[in-house]
C-alpha cells in the first residue's frame, strides 16, 4: 500500500482513558467523559497514516456487556473490510480490556492490526498517560509486522491471548506473564521481539450478534477453608428461576497452584456435572497457565478465568 493511503480507524468506548476528574469528588474522576476525537487532539500520527474516529460506546469497562461487545464487532467487521483499512485502535477502560481482546480475537482473528489501548490516570490528569498510549497505539496499528489482536500500555505490546491486568493502579498495569511481551514502542518506534500469529476463529461472530444473551458461565475459586455450598446455589435451576436469570450452563473453577481444587469444592463441581452443567478448570495464579491432559474429570484450559469463562460460553453458544 502506498505511504499516505493508509486508514486506521479509532474506536472510542470509555475508560479511564476519556475519563475527567473535573467536576468529580475529590481524588476521584469520572471514566467514559471524553469523546474519542478529543482523545486525539495533539497525538502524533505515524506519517502516511490518516484518521478516522467513531464512538461506538461510551463507558465504564467494569460494566462491559454483550450489547458493547456486540457493537464494537459490529464496528469492527464494517472498518476491516474496507481495503484502506491498515488497522484499527480501540480506546479501552483497563477493567475488563483483557476480556474484550481475547473476544475479538477469538470471533474475529483479523489479519489486520486490532490494538486496544487505556490510561490508568483520566484524560485531563496533568500526567495523563492516555495521549502517549494512544500514539503508541496507532504506530502499532500501522506497522506492517502488527497483526491479530494486541494490547499497548505503557509502551509495551501484550498479545491478545495472555495480556492481564496485574496492577490495580501502576501506569505499567497489564502484563503477560512468561508468555512475554510481543514488542516494545520507545520515542514512537515499533520494536518486535516475537513475531505476531494470529490463530483461526474459536466461534462464530454471526451466532454472538444474534444472541439475545450468553450463555451464563460462572467462576468458583477454591481457596482454604471452602465449602460447596455456594456452588450448590449457584447451579440450583431453582434459585436462577427466583432471580429470574438464566440456569448456569457452565463454571469455571479457578484452583490453586496447579489447577487443585478444595475436596469440598470437587464434590459440589461433581454433582454439578452430573446435573449436565459444564465444568472447565483454570488456576487462580496470574502467571503459569494450566495444560490441558486427556482423562482430566475437569477438562483444564490454558487461559486465565475470566478468559477461560469467555471460551467457555463461546463453546455453549455453539451448542
Ligand atoms: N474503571 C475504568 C474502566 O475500566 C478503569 C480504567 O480504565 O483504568 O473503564
Amino acid at each position: 500500500m502506498q505511504a499516505g493511503t493508509q486508514k486506521i480507524v479509532v474506536l472510542g468506548t470509555g475508560g479511564t482513558i476519556a475519563g475527567l476528574a473535573q467536576g468529580a469528588a475529590p481524588g476521584r474522576y469520572r471514566a467514559a467523559q471524553k469523546p474519542v476525537d478529543e482523545l486525539l487532539a495533539g497525538v502524533v500520527v505515524p506519517p502516511g497514516v490518516t484518521v478516522q474516529v467513531e464512538q461506538v460506546a461510551q463507558i465504564d469497562s467494569k460494566d462491559m456487556d454483550l450489547a458493547v461487545w456486540q457493537a464494537l464487532l459490529k464496528a469492527c467487521r464494517v472498518h476491516l473490510a474496507q481495503a484502506d483499512v491498515q488497522g484499527l485502535v480501540i480506546t479501552h477502560g483497563t477493567d475488563t480490556l483483557e476480556e474484550t481482546a481475547w473476544l475479538l480475537q477469538a470471533l474475529l482473528a483479523p489479519r489486520q492490526s486490532v490494538v486496544l489501548t487505556c490510561a490508568m490516570r483520566p484524560a485531563d490528569a496533568p500526567d495523563a498517560d492516555g495521549p502517549r498510549n494512544l500514539a503508541d497505539a496507532l504506530a502499532v496499528a500501522a506497522d506492517p509486522k502488527a497483526q491479530g489482536v494486541l494490547a499497548v500500555c505503557a509502551g509495551r505490546i501484550l498479545g491478545a491471548q495472555s495480556v492481564q491486568k496485574l496492577h490495580s493502579s501502576r501506569l505499567d498495569a497489564f502484563g503477560s506473564g512468561e508468555a512475554g511481551d510481543m514488542g516494545r514502542v520507545r520515542q514512537g518506534q515499533v520494536q518486535w521481539l516475537r513475531a505476531c500469529v494470529v490463530p483461526a476463529p474459536l466461534a462464530s461472530v454471526e451466532a454472538v450478534l444474534a444472541a439475545s444473551a450468553l450463555p451464563r458461565v460462572e467462576i468458583v475459586l477454591s481457596h482454604a477453608a471452602a465449602s460447596g455450598a455456594h456452588l450448590d446455589a449457584l447451579v440450583d435451576p431453582d434459585t436462577a428461576a427466583r432471580h429470574g436469570v438464566a440456569p448456569v450452563r457452565g463454571l469455571v473453577l479457578a484452583g490453586t497452584g496447579g489447577g487443585t481444587l478444595h475436596h469440598e469444592i470437587e464434590a459440589a463441581a461433581r454433582r454439578a456435572q452430573a446435573a449436565g452443567v459444564r465444568i472447565v478448570r483454570t488456576t487462580r495464579c496470574a502467571d503459569g497457565w494450566l495444560q490441558p491432559r486427556a482423562g482430566d474429570e475437569f477438562p483444564a484450559l490454558p487461559l486465565s478465568p475470566v478468559k477461560a469463562r469467555l471460551a467457555l460460553m463461546l463453546d455453549l453458544l455453539g451448542r
